[in-house]
């Protein structure tokens, strides 16, 4: 056995979340260490929609063109029959609602999880941070009051390494969350879920079309496009009948081979199929997310049906609200203190969230949606963190501009966006280039707050009233907005600036 070098932060899991927190830990400065049981990247896709909000953090990360480019645009839902018959109902993607209300400078996407993860993998290691795959990690007894992980290698070597901070993004079935004893709530969905990745030239059922994906009645399946279209897989999606819990895989290959070619409405297709899974899944939330210096992120802490493509797109956001608040304490920003509201402000999201996919699965696909039901971009976009008793959500089309919501986007002249001048490692003050507190603080620069100051040359000419009414407050001030682009407090004076980097309610004492 030996010991290794001591990190900052060691991340269990490079799955989706864990390779999205070490690359958003790597970004603000942290000395991130991140394993892997797996030899590499997912391979059987699963998570396909990136939402907007993920697209907005993987802007600031410097990767949104790397995965557009990876990716497709989403063109929403169909159902049918079959593929190739006519299409009965279009369910617009959520990518047009934002895009038509002008509420982000991107849009969600369509991208693959097999493709997205290499994507952070890459940056998170030019950014700095170490990942090693083949590598299993078990939280060991602390030593000298710090976490410590015990790195088993493929070739049966063992390192233990010590860290201020573990992250446990270790997936649904958790052996961290079990070591801990935190147990899960909530409630299985019943059946289970089969799917195939095929390769088949559908284009005699497509004639022209272009399909996202597709709800085809006659097999009881989902048809996903996958890839893009110089590369076009297609993923099967449907349920286990009953005799097929134990075919072996040849077997159950033949079976759902019947069903694509129900589903596609082509009886001699010959698809190739590449990959089959069998999952399960339910609605459920960790009854704790931090123990000590421990958080767990992702599926470790919420495991929710598929429906809505809100899973990673949560974990991802998990990782985002953490990564800053981890590296202010790592740098002597801020107390431990800050580290709480990881959890206070995460829970009320993710059990809304939990509930949303639940609601979902259990509707018809082109049912209208449920009066409780509540649109994927209010939950993208309009999270509100710290909200008093309510639905922790707002309508993103009429931002509050309150603290605790995300600083909205308002489109400047040179096509960029307000979101694009908020600084991802520090507090930005945003607010009129008039302010006195703006002019203050360019004037004695700190290390922890950046400033974007905005004149009216600078803003879209028809987006002059959306900046009065968020970000121009009385004129003096400005907005003050977290490193993850969540406004922290509406100033005014010098002292109010003061007062939110000291004493916040959320934070207090923190800073
Ligand atoms: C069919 C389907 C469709 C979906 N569609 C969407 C969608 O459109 N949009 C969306 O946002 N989400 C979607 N999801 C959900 C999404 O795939 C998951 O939420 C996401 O994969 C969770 O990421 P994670 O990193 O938390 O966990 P995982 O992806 O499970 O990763 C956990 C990682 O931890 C590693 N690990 C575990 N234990 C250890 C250990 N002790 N040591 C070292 N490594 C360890 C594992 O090897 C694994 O790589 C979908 C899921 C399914 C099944």
């Amino acid at each position: 056995m030996t010991t290794g070098d001591d990190v900052e932060v060691i991340v269990v899991g490079a799955g989706l979340t864990g390779l999205a927190a070490t690359a958003f830990l790597a970004q603000q400065g942290v000395r991130v260490l991140t394993v892997d049981q797996h030899p590499g990247t997912s391979v059987h896709p699963k998570a396909r929609l990136v939402n907007v909000r993920s697209m907005e953090l993987y802007r600031a990360l410097g990767v949104e063109s790397e995965v557009r480019a990876a990716g497709e645009p989403n063109r929403g839902f169909q159902v049918a029959g079959t593929l190739a018959a006519d299409w009965e109902q279009w369910i617009a993607p959520p990518a047009d609602e934002s895009d038509a209300a002008g509420l982000s400078p991107t849009v969600a996407y369509s991208c693959d999880q097999q493709r997205l993860e290499p994507i952070l993998l890459r940056r998170a290691r030019e950014l700095g941070a170490t990942v090693r795959f083949d590598t299993t990690a078990v939280l060991t007894e602390p030593i000298d009051g710090q976490p410590t992980v015990t790195l088993h290698g493929k070739g049966g070597e063992e390192t233990v390494v010590r860290a201020r901070f573990v992250i446990a993004a270790d997936g649904a079935r958790s052996t961290i969350r079990t070591r801990l004893g935190i147990a899960l709530r909530g409630e299985k969905v019943e059946g289970e879920s089969v799917s195939a990745v095929f390769r088949a030239d559908l284009e005699p059922a497509l004639r022209g079309r272009q399909v996202n994906a597709i709800m085809c009645r006659d097999a009881a399946a989902f048809l996903f496009a996958r890839g893009t279209e110089n590369d076009r897989s297609w993923q099967l999606g449907t349920y286990l009948r009953p005799g097929w819990e134990a075919l072996a895989p040849d077997a159950l290959s033949d079976q759902l081979t019947e069903i694509i070619r129900a589903a596609t409405g082509l009886p001699d297709l010959r698809p190739v199929i590449e990959d089959t899974a069998r999952w399960t899944t339910g609605a459920y939330v960790a009854d704790r997310f931090t123990v000590g210096p421990v958080f767990l992120i992702g599926d470790a802490i919420h495991i929710m049906p598929p429906y809505g493509g809100f899973g990673g797109n949560t974990g991802v956001q998990d990782a985002h609200n953490l990564a800053w608040k981890i590296a202010a304490v790592c740098r002597g920003d801020a107390t431990d203190a800050l580290l709480d509201t990881y959890e206070s402000e995460r829970r009320p999201i993710v059990e809304l969230t939990v509930e949303q996919a639940l609601l979902r699965s259990r509707k018809t696909p082109g049912q209208a949606p449920p009066p409780a039901q509540i649109d994927a971009i209010g939950i993208a976009l309009g999270f509100h963190y710290g909200r008093d008793g309510g639905v922790p959500v707002e309508n993103p089309v009429n931002p509050s501009g309150e603290p605790g919501t995300r600083a909205p986007h308002v489109l400047l002249a040179d096509g960029r966006s307000t979101i694009d001048l908020l600084d991802p490692v520090r507090f930005t003050l945003i607010g009129p280039h008039t302010s006195r507190v703006l002019r203050e603080l360019a004037e004695h620069p700190t290390d922890l707050v950046a400033t974007a100051a905005v004149d009216a040359s600078v803003l879209d000419s028809s987006q002059r009233k959306r900046w009065d009414g968020i970000y121009e407050t009385n004129g003096t001030g400005g907005l003050l907005v977290r490193p993850d682009g969540v406004i922290q407090a509406r100033i005014e004076t010098s002292s109010d600036l003061h007062d939110a980097l000291a004493m916040d309610q959320s934070v207090q004492g923190a800073f």
